[in-house]
């Protein structure tokens, strides 16, 4: 019954919901692992970047950093984390076009050189903070097709791109290469060619203005497995590696996965809190809700896969609700479901990324505790101490 993701199973679940208590998120740290071995297996090149924002738990920085990732950060606050877990400025990339004076404070302090920047104000900016940087254009790429679309709020305009960059040259700053992020949750590599197409077309126009680019930052956007979307990732990757060897043989690749990474490493296990009825319909409120770990519902536009143990053919649609006392706090409406009763657990898998990131403990609910599923599973799954 190999799984393609992690996804913990009834009995386990049970057992986890008794010990530890529910909601509940278990991260599997060997997931972690082989996201990062994937993306590197299809696209060789890619010096990968972790983009923390997606989710910033301590222990996926250890796996990703003890594997050799670098990462991209937004701001002082994800600066000194990396920091104060030892990881170097130099692994690091300052990925937000619109930087604080805080955030390039803490560049100086923890000595964080490679930054992107799409205004000419953000020039200045530097230049006057913090001269010694290496900077990356962030481009603008229109992509109406992406799950959250970035670019309606960073990149330059293709025409204004070359003549920022040769600004930021003349200004005495390193000028290196170009950034881009299609938009999170792609599932097409159409975006990403479309983007390479432009940064070819740059790379020449800014050779031929004698500024010799030599870094190319595919950013983030990779997807994982959504309910009703479909998409062939290892065809994806193939694309864009074979247009990445055709038109940047020379160019150093970086990326800056988010989701990708994260996505699929985390279960949430939530349990049936309140039953009642209105207007016909099942309410079933949960003790997990939008100020948690379906924050993403908001923030993010996901929608959650709910699997329930409950056997029954007959399902109704039903609304679900969080624990807390804002009306705001409803989930999911007209979700199809088996009538559920107080104490079932639901399994949520995929929920890693946009999701613990942005919970809050909003009227007084925890935030959902985390267990490392490696640490727990031979207790809770005796075969798994014996299969080799
Ligand atoms: C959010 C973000 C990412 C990560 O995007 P995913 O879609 O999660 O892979 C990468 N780069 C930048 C600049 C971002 O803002």
């Amino acid at each position: 019954m190999a799984k393609k993701y992690f996804q913990i199973g009834q009995l386990v679940c049970e057992k986890l919901a008794e010990r530890f208590g529910t909601p509940l998120l278990m991260l599997s740290l060997d997931e972690i692992k082989k996201n990062y071995k994937v993306l590197k297996k299809y696209l060789p090149r890619i010096k990968v970047h972790y983009a923390i924002k997606a989710n910033p738990h301590p222990e996926i920085l250890r796996v990703m950093a003890d594997m050799g990732s670098c990462f991209d950060v937004a701001s002082d606050g994800e600066i000194r984390t990396l920091h104060d877990l030892g990881i170097e400025g130099g692994r690091m990339i300052y990925a937000n076009p619109v930087k604080t004076g805080a955030g390039l404070a803490a560049c100086r302090s923890c000595h964080v050189s490679k930054m992107t920047f799409d205004s000419a104000s953000e020039i200045d900016k530097i230049k006057a903070q913090c001269p010694e940087a290496t900077l990356l254009l962030r481009l603008r790429i229109d992509n109406s097709s992406a799950h959250v679309d970035l670019n309606k709020k960073f990149g330059a305009a293709r025409e204004n791109a070359l003549a920022l960059m040769l600004q930021a040259k003349e200004a005495g700053l390193d000028m290196a290469g170009i950034a881009f992020h299609v938009g999170s949750q792609t599932v097409s590599s159409d975006p990403y060619l479309h983007a390479l197409d432009i940064a070819r077309e740059l790379f020449e126009e800014a050779a031929a203005a004698g500024l010799q680019l030599r870094i190319l930052d595919i950013g983030g956007g990779f997807p994982i497995p959504e309910p009703k979307v479909k998409f062939n990732l290892p065809e994806m990757l193939q694309q864009i590696n074979a247009r990445l060897d055709e038109d940047f043989a020379d160019t150093e690749i970086w990326a800056e996965p988010g989701r990708y990474i994260c996505g699929t490493a985390v279960n949430l296990v939530t349990s049936v809190i309140g039953v009642t009825e209105r207007g016909g319909q099942p309410w079933y409120f949960l003790d997990e809700g939008l100020y948690g770990t379906f924050s993403g519902v908001l923030f993010d536009q996901w929608d959650f896969k709910l699997i329930s143990f409950r056997e029954g053919e007959k399902k109704v649609a039903a609304t679900f609700a969080g624990p807390s006392c804002d009306s705001l706090d409803i989930m999911f409406r007209g979700r199809m479901t088996v009538p559920l009763e107080v104490g079932d657990l639901l399994l949520v898998p995929s929920c890693g990324a946009y999701t613990s990131a942005s919970a809050t403990t909003f009227n007084g609910f925890s935030k959902a505790k985390f267990v490392i599923w490696e640490r727990v599973k031979a207790e809770v799954e005796p075969s798994a101490q014996t299969v080799k």
